[in-house]
């Protein structure tokens, strides 16, 4: 059995910084994450690598919704323009999901809730409104119901309310897999960060869900190199940006290879919008020709997380 490699991408855009207060992460009229999201689309279908899309589901959409009232807390709503994608294209983003849809490669497009929220932080009744509108939405679209879900800031769901709408695998933080556990303190964050620690472990059916582990902060990118339009914190900055950029590119081949060494599993993600600079890009694409490149020598195969569930049952 060769070693297995998913890839997941959040289209989040507004929606995953709004609420921290971070939305200049982005730019302005989303024309970066548009690009971004093309040049990757394009890669993809030339060296044919498939990628689990995780939507915020308000993106969807093309007009506000009639009525906001869901028992969200105070104010969640209150930064969000209530006007369409012309005017806001960083809350409203449905030409994104058709350049997806419209791909050669077979991606999967699933949910990231509705409006992202942080399922272990809000009621059942509202958990519940978040996948009744993602159901709806995706339906309206023409999308297949989504069977994955991408938990913003990796707040774990309610599996009871999982299993009512048939959610059958969800990305986790690596403290939910055997044997691992997150840094305690900033430090130690740091370090994890700079060497891209990475949980190597199968993905496994835990309360009839299945669960795959990944780090809690972005592996695909690096943190330390530049988010999206921010420069990385001052920390990372005192190293110099050529030491920084070899330091990813080695981490994510190294990981790859204790991967293959080990014939297990891992799971390597980013923002859409993170993706979004000079910096981040050439190795990107550096490293998926890499791992097409090996699976075309059969030392690794590549899954969305659709599949990823159809073959842990
Ligand atoms: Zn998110």
């Amino acid at each position: 059995m060769p070693a297995t490699v998913t890839f997941s991408v959040e289209i989040e855009l507004g929606w995953g910084v709004v609420q921290y207060g971070k939305l200049d992460v982005l730019s302005p009229n989303r024309e970066a994450e548009t690009s971004a999201l093309k040049r990757l689309l394009d890669l993809c279908d030339e060296i044919e690598v498939p990628i689990t899309f995780n939507v915020v589901g308000h993106l969807l959409r093309d007009t506000p919704l009639k009525s906001y009232d869901s028992g969200h807390k105070a104010g969640w709503f209150d930064d969000v323009p209530k006007t369409g994608p012309e005017k806001a294209p960083r809350f409203y983003a449905p030409d994104l999901i058709n350049d997806i849809r419209d791909a050669s490669v077979n991606h999967e497009i699933c949910t990231h809730t509705f409006t992202h929220v942080e399922c272990a932080n809000v009621s059942p009744e509202t958990l519940r409104w978040e996948f009744d509108k993602v159901m709806k939405t995706h339906e309206n679209f023409g999308l297949d119901q989504p069977i994955s879900l991408i938990p913003p800031r990796h707040s774990p769901p309610p599996r009871k309310i999982l299993r009512e709408y048939d959610i059958e695998i969800v990305r986790s933080s690596r403290v939910r897999a055997p044997g691992y556990n997150e840094a305690t303190n900033r430090l130690q964050l740091a370090l994890d960060i700079l060497t891209g620690t990475q949980p190597i472990t199968s993905p496994r059916v835990v309360d009839d869900i299945v669960e795959t582990y990944c780090t809690q902060f972005p592996s695909l990118t690096a943190p330390f190199l530049r988010s999206g339009q921010a420069d990385p914190h001052p920390v990372f900055r005192a190293i110099p940006q050529t030491v920084r950029r070899r330091l990813h590119s080695r981490n994510l081949t190294d990981v790859l290879s204790t991967a293959i060494r080990q014939d297990s599993y891992i799971h390597i993600w980013s923002h859409l919008w993170e993706t979004a600079n000079g910096v981040q890009w050439p190795l990107i694409e550096k490293f998926l020709r890499h791992v097409s490149k090996l699976r075309a020598t059969n030392q690794l195969s590549i899954r969305t997380m659709e599949e990823l569930n159809r073959e842990a049952r």
